[in-house]
């Protein structure tokens, strides 16, 4: 069944608190001869249950960010008149020619670069900033690749395609034949990083309206992208009818349903313990998630 070509699933979902996470989490504990990377990267959480010991630690340049160099800044104002993010304060100290000068707010600075372009006296430093890291782990799954972005790091894609690159250089350096990603939700630029490219993405869907609309913006996301999806409704038997018009929609628009998981407490329980749901035994939304997962698997070694 295994073939020694890296298949690469992402789990992703139309927006956060689908249930991605948890059953990526699963995944981690029933799939073999695999990586694992979390490219949520502004919300991660999948290290919660997988409890990785960090063996690698990589710096994350995101990009630059102005800084005014208090001593040659002349109190001007033309950087805090074309900055669009309002950026600037002038509270910044005096030096030996005026009494205030400007200062730049680190969690408003976008990085455009124009104040460092129009400063006349060259008092912005532009300079690449280190805005996060990321690590390899060991886990009882095996390899781990998540991140850690800083606060107002911003550009979160460029974090979520070196995480998806160096899960790629561990799982090609081990041998290993799939790599599982636990996506980004939403359509903004950290799910397009981590759907682009891949070679199957597993919407997560809820049976409520907005899961439906939900499932159909990130399925079109998907579709753009060249990447083939499937799709599983998470707590199906919540809303029995919206289920069966999740899975008609999902038909009409030639999406497979691979596997529908029930509400089941013991869900929160697992999460509670820092546990995969299968871990924690037998109950109903495991014995769910080993019928999705056999599923998943079928699609992915298929071709
Ligand atoms: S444009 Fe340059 S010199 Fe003028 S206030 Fe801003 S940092 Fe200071
Ligand atoms: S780099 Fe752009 S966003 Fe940042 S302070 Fe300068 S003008 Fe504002």
């Amino acid at each position: 069944m295994k073939a020694n070509r890296l298949r690469e699933l992402v789990v992703i979902s139309g927006k956060g608190g689908t249930g991605k996470t948890s059953i990526a989490a699963s995944f981690a504990a029933l799939a073999e001869n695999k990586v694992m990377a979390d490219c949520d990267v502004d919300a991660s959480n999948l290290h919660l249950v997988l409890s990785p010991h960090i063996l690698e630690r990589r710096e994350f340049v995101g990009g630059s960010k102005a800084t005014v160099v208090t001593e040659k800044c002349v109190g001007c104002g033309r950087c805090a008149q074309l900055c669009r993010f309002d950026a600037f304060s002038f509270d910044g100290p005096a030096n030996d020619v005026v009494a205030k000068t400007y200062r730049v707010d680190p969690l408003a600075c976008e990085g455009c670069g124009v104040c460092a372009h129009f400063c006349p006296a060259s008092a912005v430093d532009f300079s690449p900033r280190v805005t996060g890291e990321y690590y390899v782990s060991a886990t009882r799954f095996g390899p781990f690749i998540h991140a850690r972005l800083g606060i107002g790091g911003g550009n979160s894609g460029k974090l979520v395609t070196a995480v998806r690159r160096e899960a790629v250089r561990v799982a090609e350096d081990n041998g290993l034949s799939l790599l599982i990603i636990d996506g980004a939700p939403g359509i903004g630029c950290p799910v397009i990083a981590s759907l682009a490219g891949a070679g199957a993405a597993l919407i997560i869907a809820e049976p409520t309206v907005s899961g439906l609309h939900d499932m159909e913006r990130v399925a079109a996301l998907a579709y753009h992208f060249g990447v083939q999806a499937y799709v599983c409704i998470n707590k199906h038997d919540l809303n029995p009818a919206m289920s069966k018009a999740i899975e008609r929609h999902a038909r009409e628009c030639g999406l497979a349903v691979l596997g529908k998981v029930c509400y089941d407490p013991a869900v929160t329980r697992a999460q509670m313990d820092g546990l995969s749901v299968i871990e924690l035994g037998a109950s109903n939304a495991a014995e769910d998630i080993r019928r999705l997962w056999n599923a998943v698997e079928r699609v992915l070694y298929s071709s």
